[in-house]
C-alpha cells in the first residue's frame, strides 16, 4: 500500500510563490520556505555553475543583477527569457521550474516525498501559456494532478472559510492584481459548484508596472540633480528599484513617503506623497477598472447582482484598489482571506478533493476559456486572412466544436491547419498557437474537399485537435506543432538536470 499523499497546492507567482497544504482536518495551511517564510520570491540568481531561488536571490538584485532573472512568469510562451546570464539565455518554463522545484524541495522537508500538486496560473493565460508552465511542472519532476485559474483558487479558498461552498449560489467578483499580471473574474459560488462566468484580464499590467512609475520619477530627479540616469547601469537600477518597492509598500500605510538613493556617491533624497503616486498610476488603475467593467458586461449581470468582491494579490494592499473598486462596485471588498495566501490555500483544497481527502465538503470546478479559439482561413469572397473562431471567450469548459473548410486545389496532396487564440478577425493579430500538418490525403481529391476541423478543449485550458477529410473519412487526432515549446527530449533532459542539480544545456541545444 502506498502512503497517502499530501495535497499540495502551489501559487507560482510573477513575484512571490507560495505553497499550502491540507492539515488533518482538511483546513489548508501556508508552507514556510526554507528560510522560515511563507512567499518565495520567484526570483533566480545564477552563481558558479549553481542556480538560488528566493530571498537570497531578490537580495542579489541590488548588487548582481546581470546573475539575477526575475519574472519568468512573464515571459512564458516565448523561445528564450530575454535576459542573459553570462551570455546564456535559458526558456521561460525551465526557469519557472527552477523555482517550482524549489518549492517542493521545500514541502519536501516538512511534508515528506511529494509526487503531485495542483499549480494555479492566472485565467488569463492562454493555451501556450497553460501547456508552458504544464512542461515547467514536469522538468521540475511534479506530476500535475491539475492546473486551475489563480481566482477561482480564490474563491475556493473564500468559499471554504466562510462554508459557502453548499450554500445557496452568490455570485462573486476576484480582482487579482499581482506583481505582474492582472485577472478578473465573476464567478458563481454555491451548490457545491465553482463555476466561473466570465474572465479578463492582462498579462502585462501588475505592481511593476506601478514601481516602474516611481523609478521613471526618481531617475528623472536624479538627471536633473546629477546628471545622472540610473536606468542606464543595471547595478544602479537594480538598488533603485528595490528602494522604490519599498515606498510603494510606504505608501500602502501613510499618506507620505521618501526615497533616500545613493547616485554615483551623491546623496538623493525624493518626497511623493500618496496623491502624486495615485495621480502618477492612475492609468494604470484605470486599465484595471475598464478590464473588470467589461467582465462584468460580458456576464450580462448588473453590479447590484454582486455579493462579494475579493481582493487577491499583494498590489491589492494599494488604497486606491479598494477605493476604485468600492466606487465602482458599490460594495466594500473582502479581505478575510490572505491576499498573498488564499491562491495557494484554494489550489491545496483543490488537491485534496482529487487525491480524495476525508473531511473535505465535494465541490466541482467549472471553467470558461479566457480567448477565443479559431483557425486562420481566408475570407471567400475577398481572400483576405480572417479568423474562423470555433469556440468563443467564455465559453464553459470542456467544450467541442468544429469546423468545416474546403481544400483548394484539385489533387491537394496535404492541409496546414494554423490554430490562432484571440479576438481579432486578422489572424496575424491572434497569438499563433501551433499548426497541425495532414500529410499523404487520398490521390486527385477533388477541389473544395470538405475538412472538418475538430477542437476539443480541455478543462484545464488544454487544447487537442483532430482534423478529417473528405465526407467519411475518420478523424485523426493530429499532435500541435508548436513555435516555442521545448522538444520531449529537452523537456527530459531539463527534468534530469534539475533532479541532479545542474543546469548543462542539451549537446545539441544552440
Ligand atoms: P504577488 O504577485 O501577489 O505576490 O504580488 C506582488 C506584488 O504586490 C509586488 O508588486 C509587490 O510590490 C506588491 N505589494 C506587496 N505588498 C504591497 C503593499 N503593502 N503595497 C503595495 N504593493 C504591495
Amino acid at each position: 500500500m502506498t502512503a497517502p499523499q499530501p495535497a499540495l497546492g502551489i501559487d507560482l507567482g510573477t513575484t512571490n510563490s507560495a505553497s499550502a497544504y491540507l492539515d488533518a482536518h482538511g483546513n489548508p495551511q501556508t508552507l514556510s520556505n526554507s528560510e522560515g517564510e511563507p512567499l518565495t520570491p520567484s526570483v533566480l540568481l545564477f552563481e558558479d555553475g549553481d542556480v538560488i531561488v528566493g530571498k537570497e536571490a531578490s537580495k542579489a538584485a541590488a548588487t548582481d543583477y546581470h546573475r539575477v532573472v526575475d519574472c519568468a512568469k512573464r515571459q512564458l510562451g516565448r523561445r528564450l527569457h530575454d535576459k542573459q546570464i553570462d551570455g546564456q539565455q535559458y526558456p521561460p518554463e525551465l526557469l519557472q521550474a527552477l523555482t517550482l522545484a524549489k518549492l517542493r524541495r521545500d514541502a519536501e522537508a516538512a511534508l515528506g516525498p511529494i509526487r503531485s500538486a495542483v499549480v494555479t496560473v492566472p485565467a488569463y493565460f492562454d493555451e501556450v501559456r497553460r501547456k508552458a508552465t504544464q512542461d515547467a511542472a514536469y522538468m521540475a519532476g511534479l506530476e500535475l494532478l491539475d492546473i486551475i485559474n489563480e481566482p477561482t483558487a480564490a474563491a475556493i479558498a473564500y468559499g471554504h472559510r466562510h462554508q459557502l461552498t453548499n450554500g445557496p449560489p452568490q455570485v462573486v467578483l476576484v480582482y487579482d492584481l499581482g506583481g505582474g499580471t492582472f485577472d478578473v473574474t465573476v464567478m458563481q459560488v454555491g451548490n457545491g459548484e465553482f463555476l466561473t462566468l466570465a474572465t479578463d484580464g492582462d498579462v502585462q499590467l501588475g505592481g511593476r508596472d506601478w514601481d516602474q512609475r516611481l523609478v521613471d520619477w526618481a531617475s528623472e530627479a536624479c538627471l536633473a540633480q546629477f546628471r545622472i540616469d540610473p536606468r542606464e547601469d543595471m547595478r544602479m537600477l537594480g538598488r533603485l528599484w528595490r528602494e522604490c518597492e519599498d515606498l510603494k509598500h510606504t505608501l500602502s500605510a501613510r499618506a507620505k513617503g521618501t526615497l533616500h538613493f545613493d547616485c554615483r556617491g551623491e546623496s538623493c533624497r525624493l518626497e511623493i506623497t500618496r496623491r502624486e503616486f495615485e495621480e502618477r498610476t492612475s492609468d494604470l488603475l484605470e486599465r484595471t477598472a475598464f478590464t473588470t467593467r467589461q467582465t462584468l458586461d460580458a456576464t450580462g449581470l448588473d453590479w447590484s447582482d454582486i455579493s462579494q468582491v475579493l481582493l487577491v494579490g499583494g498590489s491589492t494592499r494599494m488604497p486606491a484598489v479598494s477605493e476604485m473598486l468600492r466606487n465602482l462596485t458599490g460594495r466594500t471588498p473582502d479581505r478575510s482571506v490572505s491576499p498573498d495566501e488564499a491562491v495557494a490555500h484554494g489550489a491545496a483544497l483543490h488537491a485534496g478533493h482529487l487525491l480524495g481527502g476525508e473531511h473535505l465538503v465535494p465541490f466541482t470546478v467549472r471553467n470558461v476559456n479566457s480567448h477565443s479559439l479559431g483557425v486562420a482561413g481566408a475570407d471567400p469572397a475577398t481572400k483576405l486572412p480572417r479568423t474562423a473562431v470555433l469556440i468563443p471567450r467564455n465559453t464553459p469548459l470542456p467544450a467541442t466544436a468544429r469546423g468545416t473548410f474546403k481544400t483548394q486545389k484539385t489533387g491537394q496532396d496535404s492541409i496546414l491547419v494554423q490554430i490562432v487564440e484571440g479576438e481579432s478577425a486578422n489572424p496575424r493579430d491572434c497569438s499563433q498557437l501551433g499548426r497541425c500538418v495532414v500529410r499523404d490525403l487520398p490521390p486527385n481529391l477533388p477541389a473544395k474537399t470538405p475538412v472538418i476541423v475538430e477542437f476539443n478543449y480541455q478543462e484545464n485550458g488544454r487544447l487537442q485537435v483532430s482534423v478529417a477529410v473528405g465526407d467519411d473519412a475518420a478523424k485523426v487526432e493530429h499532435e500541435l506543432i508548436r513555435e516555442n515549446s521545448l522538444t520531449r527530449q529537452q523537456l527530459d533532459h531539463w527534468r534530469a538536470q534539475i533532479a541532479a542539480g545542474t543546469l548543462h544545456r542539451p549537446p545539441a541545444d544552440g
